[in-house]
């Protein structure tokens, strides 16, 4: 399908913690995007031929702006131009892009996928925001669903608060916080987070595995839930390096 051109404005720009930052898009034209919980945004940067992808991390159902999270870290020119962005700056992106969304649940795979199992690393967490807010308070999806984010130090945590508050809400969602490279005494889960879903959980049938950050926790996963007998048209992927 042909990718739309949009034009928008800079509406907020915040840093979340150490390296992460939050850049809210409002539309200008077209003023409205249709997009599917999971999808990306390729991004123009000035000056440059090549361009850059950035997940959207709010829900579909919020269509006239696209909130996304950016790990500044690359420090390359994709994330220096979304670190240098002020309110009011004009940006242009095509979009939206990519295929990694929940399976449908009325389709022949989406109705296998009776649990659901988010895992993240770092900004991979962006589109799986979107997915779940989407699933959670849009479509009231009722089926257990799992978050396991991991990031590396303390000073990286954001968004905890909210997921936190998600979970009180909604009682089927369960998340799961994991660092890295843990304070003394962290109370959670630890190390790889490949590591702590399988800690977690004994029963992988009927599960539907959406996975997205860096390639070695996608690679390990994937051979993890492989050796679980869960197949690869239930492993979703998006590798974002
Ligand atoms: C489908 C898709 C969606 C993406 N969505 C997001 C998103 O929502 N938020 C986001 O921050 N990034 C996202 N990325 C990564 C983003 O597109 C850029 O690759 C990243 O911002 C680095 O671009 P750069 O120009 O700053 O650095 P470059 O000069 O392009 O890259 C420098 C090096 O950094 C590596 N790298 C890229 N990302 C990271 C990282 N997070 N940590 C460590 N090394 C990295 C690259 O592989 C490369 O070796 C996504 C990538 C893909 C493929």
């Amino acid at each position: 399908m042909a990718l739309d051109t949009f034009q928008v404005k800079v509406r907020e720009h915040q840093l979340l913690a150490s390296k992460f930052q939050y850049v809210d898009f409002e539309l200008i034209h077209p003023p409205r995007i249709e997009f599917q919980a999971g999808q990306y945004l390729i991004m123009k940067v000035p000056g440059m031929e090549e361009r850059r992808n950035y997940s959207i991390s709010s829900p579909p159902a919020q269509n006239h702006s696209v909130e996304t999270l950016v790990d500044i870290s690359p420090g390359g020119d994709g994330s220096l131009f979304l670190a240098s962005l002020a309110p009011g700056d004009k940006v242009e992106f095509m979009g939206p892009a990519g295929h990694f969304a929940v399976a449908d649940p009325t389709s022949d795979i989406g109705r296998q996928e009776q649990k659901l199992l988010f895992v993240a690393t770092g900004s991979g967490i962006s589109p799986i925001r979107s997915q779940l807010l989407d699933l959670l308070q849009t479509k009231r999806d009722k089926r257990e669903i799992h978050l396991h984010w991991g990031l590396r130090y303390v000073e990286d945590l954001f968004w905890e608060g909210d997921f936190r508050q998600l979970a009180q809400v909604f009682p089927n969602f369960h998340f799961d916080l994991v660092l890295s490279r843990p304070p003394r005494q962290w109370p959670l889960c630890s190390g790889y987070v490949s590591h702590c879903v399988a800690a977690h959980h004994t029963d992988f049938s009927k599960v539907g595995a959406y996975l997205c950050g860096n390639g070695q926790m996608i690679d390990d996963m994937t051979k993890f839930l492989t050796k679980k007998n869960v197949s690869r048209e239930h492993i979703h992927t998006e590798k974002f390096f």
